[in-house]
């Protein structure tokens, strides 16, 4: 009894200790992540089900906290891989947990005994599936996958009709879903986008004749901006929930209520005055154009934070912008306050978000490392603790 309390205590002062111990933190913000999802949910409306990616660590803001939060409001969750939905089911979530990746026979009691919906894509797995359920005396959920013109993977939509009839004949696979992938969702207007939505139309009156109550689903979050005839039964987006728009910024509500999520912070954990002509970290790499204030942070690209962004990333100190001075560090990165800009040392920093009239956005990191606002997101790591607020 004393021992479980001290347990408990003990691991009580562990999640406190992380969560005061990093200076640098990611801090979400729950309020707007649920304004997020309610817009979302308001323009499908309440016929469509609505599937959250949370695979990658959530892209980024933490896959166990982001699911807790986002449980109420949505229908389902869409994971990579095997290890994603475990975690989720170890940590109590109970909604239903679609792996949208592919699986090695191995891994089939792991999906089954954590109750996740597998995605199956051949006829050869979908032996393996049914022949691992008989064995057993188990059932399996599934969602079939077609390949509508991403060439990744799914099933050619010519073989489509004889997988669709083997696994209805299947008394051990349960179908729940058939769904596809857009390849270019995020161009406007795109014909060949058009084309995989009449393509996979198609696909789902094959699969309605023969069961009507399978869920088709389709549309990522291009999909849910600027193609509204894409939602069939269920949509996913995922980029969107977080609060970034694929393409144009939509101005017309409820999706014009969509913000960013995720602040990324630190404090200034030292200062130093160096004199004119002074090099900067590592090589060098920068040198001083007067007398400057340099302060240092503690995050580098251990952290995730990109050593692309030497010389060209910027931070918020005390409502102000200004840039990293030299090549960033594997824990630490140092800013050019020049003569006059003021810091000390605790000073909450802003390396994504907004500081007064001051804002930085992933787009802009992305941007200037010739990336993607997803690369950047996932490239955080487990190193800085993720803060719900
Ligand atoms: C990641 C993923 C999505 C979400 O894509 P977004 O562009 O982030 O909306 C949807 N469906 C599948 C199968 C995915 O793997």
């Amino acid at each position: 009894m004393i021992y479980v309390q001290v347990e408990l205590a003990y691991r009580f002062y562990l999640v406190l200790r992380n969560f005061f111990m990093h200076p640098t933190q990611i801090e979400i913000d729950s309020q707007q992540f649920k304004f997020n999802l309610s817009a979302i949910r308001q323009q499908i409306g309440a016929q469509v089900k609505f599937c959250l990616p949370v695979k990658a660590n959530a892209y980024g803001h933490g896959l166990v906290g982001i699911a807790k939060l986002a449980e109420a409001y949505v229908d389902y969750f869409g994971v990579a891989c095997l290890a994603e939905g475990a975690l989720l089911r170890q940590q109590g979530i109970s909604k239903a947990i679609l792996v949208f990746g592919a699986f090695d026979e191995e891994q089939i009691a792991g999906l089954i005994e954590s109750n996740l919906e597998l995605t199956i894509s051949s006829r050869y797995k979908a032996e393996l599936v049914a022949s691992y359920c008989q064995k057993h005396n188990q059932a399996c959920r599934i969602h079939l996958k077609v390949d509508t013109g991403m060439n990744r993977v799914g099933i050619r939509a010519s073989s489509f009709l004889p997988l669709l009839e083997y696994v209805l004949a299947q008394p051990s696979l349960e179908l729940v879903g058939v769904y596809s992938h857009f390849a270019a969702s995020d161009e406007l207007d795109n014909d060949f986008t058009l084309q995989q939505i009449e393509l996979f139309s198609q696909i789902v009156a094959l699969v309605k004749a023969k069961k009507a109550d399978v869920i088709c689903h389709l549309a990522n979050s291009g999909g849910v901006c600027y193609y509204p005839e894409s939602y069939f039964d269920m949509v996913r987006p995922g980029l969107l929930s977080y609060g970034y728009f694929p393409a144009q910024i939509i101005t017309q509500a409820p999706l014009n209520q969509i913000r960013a999520i995720l602040s990324l912070v630190t404090r200034v954990s030292y200062f130093k005055v160096v004199a004119e002509g002074s090099g900067i970290s590592y090589n060098h790499r920068y040198t001083t154009g007067g007398v400057s204030r340099i302060i240092t942070l503690p995050i580098g690209y251990g952290d995730g934070y990109r050593r692309g962004l030497s010389n060209l990333g910027e931070v918020i100190v005390r409502g102000h912008k200004y840039k990293i001075a030299g090549s960033i560090c594997m824990d630490m990165l140092m800013v050019d306050l020049g003569a006059t800009g003021e810091a000390y040392v605790g000073d909450r920093v802003i390396l994504i978000g907004k500081q007064g009239v001051e804002e930085i956005l992933i787009s802009q990191l992305a941007l200037k490392l010739n990336s993607i606002i997803y690369e950047v997101l996932v490239g955080f790591n487990a190193r800085i603790p993720r803060v719900i607020i």
